[in-house]
């Protein structure tokens, strides 16, 4: 990638300060008054999430739950069916185990490190440098999907990042942080969190609104006349997947008072018998029994949530663990 000036990076961190301090969204997560705790499940649950879909969920789970502890002492199943809708359920399992071991390990309180974070379970490289970072002003290097493109457009002229991440763009990432030297890295924070405010409002994968870019006079993409992205991205079905199917039974269990006949959860609901749950549980038992799936579809995805633990056969039906 090309190398940018030390001077003509110093005005992009001012112009994307500037342009955070007036544009950036106001959410509870970024508030002064946010707990570590608060970044923390933000994190686990923007991971695969839009902001939009996270906001009601995270607002209830911090009434519920406002400490590690709270959360701690509930079965992981309450947790399962909090996460409701969010999709990849097995990030709630994760938060649920994270939360037991700081409890018993950090005495309750989310620990600042990088490394004491990635040693949760749930916490990968991305997550324990954005929980330092957001929770904590520690200066790590922040790189997700958002930060990874804007890299690629605005130093890399290209219309996409490859699509894994490589040695290459981290080294691009940490080149491009502020220095500590002056302020204990509280520009280097902000520098993250602009970054990545600016690929989820303008800088978007589909339409970018240059116009609307505070950097575009510095853009490498825009200079070079846009050119088309260098390789067709997968596009990621839903319809039919393995994951749709799952999600439906994860709701028919999330809906359900009672363990779940696994016929039931095999077949789906007919009307009848959709009629006689309660009306959430009806109608995820229709949902499920309406989709194209084969009884051995519908038999795999039932053994990998029990292998993956979302689910625990309790001897009298399937529901969510204890
Ligand atoms: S000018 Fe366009 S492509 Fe370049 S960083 Fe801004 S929004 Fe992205």
């Amino acid at each position: 990638m090309p190398s940018t000036p030390p001077l003509a990076v110093d005005a992009l961190h001012r112009s994307l300060a500037d342009w955070f301090a007036a544009e950036g969204r106001d959410l509870p997560w970024r508030s002064p008054d946010c707990s570590p705790w608060g970044v923390m499940v933000s994190e686990f649950m923007l991971q695969q999430t839009p902001v939009v879909r996270v906001l009601p969920v995270w607002e209830e789970w911090m009434r519920r739950w406002p400490t590690p502890a709270d959360l701690a002492v509930e079965p992981s199943g309450e947790a399962v069916r909090a996460w409701g809708r969010l999709g990849y359920p097995r990030r709630a399992l994760r938060l649920s185990e994270a939360a037991r071991r700081i409890t018993e390990e950090h005495g309750g309180h989310v620990p600042a490190s990088y490394a004491d974070l990635l040693a949760l379970p749930g916490i990968g490289s991305y997550t324990a440098a954005a929980i330092s970072c957001f929770a904590f002003g520690i200066p790590e290097t922040v790189v997700d999907t958002n930060i990874r493109r804007v890299h690629a457009r605005l130093i890399g002229g290209r219309a996409l990042p490859e699509p894994s991440h490589t040695a290459a763009e981290a080294r691009l990432a940490a080149d491009l942080m502020p220095a500590v030297d002056h302020d204990g890295g509280e520009l280097a924070c902000t520098w993250n969190a602009a970054v990545m405010e600016l690929g989820a409002l303008v800088c978007t994968a589909r339409s970018p609104r240059c116009g609307q870019c505070p950097v575009s006079a510095s853009c490498a993409w825009v200079a070079a006349g846009r050119p088309a992205p260098h390789y067709v991205p997968k596009a990621q079905a839903w319809a039919g997947t393995d994951r749709q199917v799952r999600g439906a039974m994860m709701a028919v269990l999330r809906d359900s008072d009672e363990p779940v006949a696994v016929q039931t959860l095999l077949a789906g609901g007919t009307t009848s018998s959709a009629s006689a749950a309660s009306d959430a549980a009806g109608t995820a038992l229709l949902h499920l029994g309406g989709l194209a799936a084969d009884l051995v579809q519908r038999q795999r995805c039932l053994r990998s949530l029990l292998a993956d633990g979302l689910a625990v056969d309790s001897g009298v039906g399937i529901a969510l663990p204890h």
